[in-house]
C-alpha cells in the first residue's frame, strides 16, 4: 500500500483511537460506545476526503477496536503507510533563508521526517526561530523573532496548551511605492519546542494561512 497519511492525519486519528480506548475502557452503555466509534469513524473519514477505497477501508477499521492491544497494533500499522516531509537538501534549506549568512540548521538526520508537518528549530542566542513548510508544493522558509512569554498558552498551529512563545515574522512582500522603511509583521503565538507541536498538530489551516502572509 502507498502511504497516504500526513503527520497531522495520524496526529487526528492517534487522538481518537485514545479516545476510543478510554471509552471502552470506562463506559459500559453499548448506545454511547456505539455512538462514540461513529463520531470517530467521521472525524477520521473527514481528514481524508482523498482517500481511495483501500485506505478507507484500513481508515474505518480504527472505530471497530476496543482493547489497548488492538488500538497499539492498529496504529503500527498505519505507521507503515505515513507520509514523510520531504526537508529538502542543506543547501536548498540555506536557499531558503537568503539573507542568513550562518544558519544553523537542526540535526535532520537525527529526526524522523514522518513526524513532522513542518520542520521548524530555534536558534536561542539570536533569538530566532524558522520554519519550512511545503506550501503549493514547494518548501518555503520564514524566519521570526520570537519572546518568550515563560508561561503556558494556546499555539496557533497546533492549539493545544503547550510553553508558547511571541513569534513575529515580517512579510516578503511590499506594496509598489512602498517607503523605504516600510514592514508589515505578523505574530502569533507558539509552541517553542516544535517537536511537541508536530506531535499536537491535527489540522494545518491555521499555519498554511501564517506561511502564505508571510511569503506571498
Ligand atoms: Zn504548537
Amino acid at each position: 500500500m502507498q502511504p497516504f497519511i500526513r503527520n497531522h492525519q495520524y496526529n487526528l486519528i492517534k487522538k481518537q483511537i485514545e479516545l476510543l480506548q478510554r471509552t471502552c475502557a470506562t463506559v459500559a452503555d453499548p448506545k454511547i460506545v456505539a455512538s462514540v466509534r461513529s463520531n470517530i469513524q467521521c472525524k477520521i473519514a473527514e481528514a481524508f476526503p482523498d482517500a481511495d477505497a483501500a485506505a478507507r477501508e484500513m481508515l474505518n477499521r480504527g472505530s471497530e477496536l476496543s482493547t489497548a492491544n488492538e488500538c497499539q497494533q492498529y496504529l503500527a500499522a498505519l505507521d507503515t503507510v505515513r507520509i514523510p516531509f520531504e526537508p529538502g537538501t542543506e543547501q536548498q534549506l540555506k536557499k531558503l533563508f537568503p539573507k542568513i549568512k550562518k544558519l544553523k540548521l537542526p540535526e535532520i538526520a537525527a529526526m524522523n521526517m514522518r513526524d513532522l508537518s513542518y520542520l521548524g528549530w530555534t536558534d536561542i542566542a539570536a533569538n530566532k526561530q524558522f520554519i519550512v513548510y511545503g506550501l503549493d508544493d514547494r518548501l518555503a522558509g520564514v524566519e521570526g523573532r520570537i519572546t518568550p512569554t515563560n508561561k503556558k498558552g494556546a499555539c496557533f498551529a497546533c492549539n493545544r496548551q503547550t510553553e508558547v512563545a511571541l513569534f513575529t515574522a515580517i512579510a516578503k512582500s511590499r506594496p509598489a511605492h512602498a517607503s523605504p522603511d516600510y514592514y508589515k509583521a505578523f505574530g502569533q503565538y507558539m509552541c517553542i519546542d516544535s517537536a511537541v507541536c508536530n506531535q499536537n498538530i491535527t489540522d494545518l489551516t491555521a499555519l498554511e494561512q501564517f506561511v502564505r502572509q508571510i511569503v506571498k
